[in-house]
């Protein structure tokens, strides 16, 4: 995520269905079949209830404990009269423990029936856990399917499911996509997404991954228009082949004009534009796909199957990284000279998207490396080089407030602050360039998403990989820049390292 420069002036592994579906349901209802009548206690085993949370310390309530969810399909109509949504979420999982229920986010909304193994299942409410009863409960290393149709009207004003004139789109960091589907919702638990999206004639859907097109209704346009599904209605399909955390899940409903090609390095790109905000989508088109190429030569291979954006009339002042297709606040303030913003989503793909945080607390990992990516784009196109970057930003006064909040131990608070986590987390990267020196350090840039492509990591992981890709001790560098509290020592260059120039 990063704030519009507007914003900043102001204040600062594979699709599992449908072949797991049905084998899911056959392994489950087989198992619990053999064992013993639905509903009744098993000799043998206990089933206890899956945790309701992941156990990040930032959002005690996100997330949940006893099953891995492998697969969501999220079949939504939308009704612009009252703005409302009439849902289906289907979610495919393995129970990682004999489990009695378990739980799922979700927030607001009507749950109108529940189903597990196509079996009705009973369910309660409180806060955001949504906690699914089975009967007879789910054997460890089963894998089961859990069906809720719910509808209502959501609105998440700034995070979640946010109203635009013309229909919706969703931006959900850290915890928003449960206004619209139930999920677990921490992005320790990657998953694939579908979409079955069905919205009135003349508006358009664009979401994560790639259009879908049914082969036996192929039309011309853009965007995986499927045709009509009932009178007056439209239905799109969109499917995301590659994990995704819960958070980064896209839809964006309205009307859109939309370019659908390539990368001159030949990945697909898809963007999308409210016209009533941007109509120059040639140059976002072109552009995006100029920034892509430019991370798969810094960053290592573009770790999806298309890349992409959305500008929409957003009524929020912050860009995010949805997963390939980060989306833009048009009305908010981006202007098409903006490349940098671009950089900054762009790079999430690698850092954020692609390698997640394990915890909450790492952000920095995410938003560190994005602005360094900016800083390095600036460098490598004719703007200030990422060493006077960090002067600038290293010249704030020793007894300056934002030295006290340390990068790496933001605090849920913050979290999202621009000079902690932001700006100074690219100064950490740039006290590791320095301490590595050039080769190695972009040695270290290319092959960090790549060795953790739809992984998770940790703080305590990429030291680790910058240490043994450059066989220089990091880690004294690295806690002083991300753990002390107060202004951290200029970076230095050690003895008899050469002098490198970027490259
Ligand atoms: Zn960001």
């Amino acid at each position: 995520m990063v704030n519009t420069p507007a914003a900043r002036k102001s204040a600062a592994s594979l699709l599992m269905v449908p072949a797991l579906a049905s084998s899911a349901v056959v392994a489950a209802s087989a198992s619990s079949a053999t064992a013993r009548p639905p509903g009744s206690p098993s000799p043998d085993v206990r089933f206890v209830p899956g945790a309701a949370s992941a156990g990040d310390a930032y959002f005690p309530a996100a997330g949940n404990g006893g099953y891995d969810a492998g697969h969501y399909h999220v079949r939504l109509n939308y009704r612009p009269n009252g703005r409302r949504i009439a849902a289906t979420t289907t979610m495919w999982a393995t129970a990682t423990q004999h489990l009695s229920s378990f739980n799922l986010d979700f927030v607001g909304n009507q749950v109108r029936n529940v189903t597990v193994n196509d079996l009705p299942a009973s369910w309660r409410r409180a806060g955001q856990e949504l906690t699914i009863i089975p009967k007879g409960g789910l054997r460890k290393g089963s894998r089961f399917r859990v069906a809720v149709t719910y509808d209502g009207s959501p609105n998440g004003r700034r995070s979640g499911w946010i109203r635009t004139r013309d229909g919706a789109v969703t931006l959900s960091q850290p915890q928003g996509s449960a206004t619209w589907f139930p999920l677990n919702d921490h992005p320790s638990d990657k998953a694939t997404h579908a979409y079955t999206i069905t919205v009135p004639r003349g508006l358009t859907v664009v979401a994560n991954g790639e259009p879908v097109r049914a082969r036996q209704q192929v039309r011309r346009g853009p965007s995986g228009r499927e045709g009509a599904r009932a009178p007056g209605t439209t239905t799109f399909r969109w499917r995301s082949q590659r994990p995704m955390a819960g958070y980064l899940a896209m839809i964006a409903i309205g009307r859109f004009k939309t370019r659908d090609g390539h990368s001159p390095g030949g990945i697909r790109t898809f963007t999308a534009v409210d016209p009533s905000v941007e109509r120059n989508i040639a140059w976002f088109q072109r552009e995006t796909g100029r920034v892509t190429d430019w991370g798969v030569r810094t960053f290592g291979r573009y770790p999806f199957d298309s890349s992409g954006g959305v500008i929409d009339d957003v009524p929020v002042l912050y860009a995010l990284e949805t997963q390939n297709r980060p989306v833009y606040p048009g009305r908010a303030g981006l202007r098409l000279t903006d490349t940098r913003l671009i950089v900054h989503e762009i790079a999430h793909q690698w850092f954020g998207d692609a390698v997640s945080v394990r915890r909450w607390q790492d952000i920095w990992l995410n938003e560190g490396f994005a602005t360094y990516a900016e800083w390095l784009w600036a460098e490598q196109h004719g703007g200030p080089t990422a060493a006077q970057e960090f002067a600038k930003a290293y010249a704030r006064p020793g007894n300056d407030a934002e030295w006290r909040q340390a990068t790496g131990r933001p605090g849920r608070k913050g979290m999202f602050k621009y000079f902690p986590t932001y700006t100074r987390g690219a100064m950490t990267l740039h006290a590791v360039r320095v301490a590595a020196g050039d080769r190695a350090f972009f040695d270290i840039l290319r092959t960090w998403a790549p060795s953790r492509t739809h992984g998770h990591a940790s703080t305590a992981d990429f030291v680790r990989h910058a240490e043994r890709i450059s066989g220089r001790p990091l880690w004294p560098v690295v806690h002083d820049w991300l753990y002390k509290r107060g202004k951290p020592a200029r970076p230095a260059q050690p003895k008899g390292m050469a002098r490198t120039g970027p490259n």
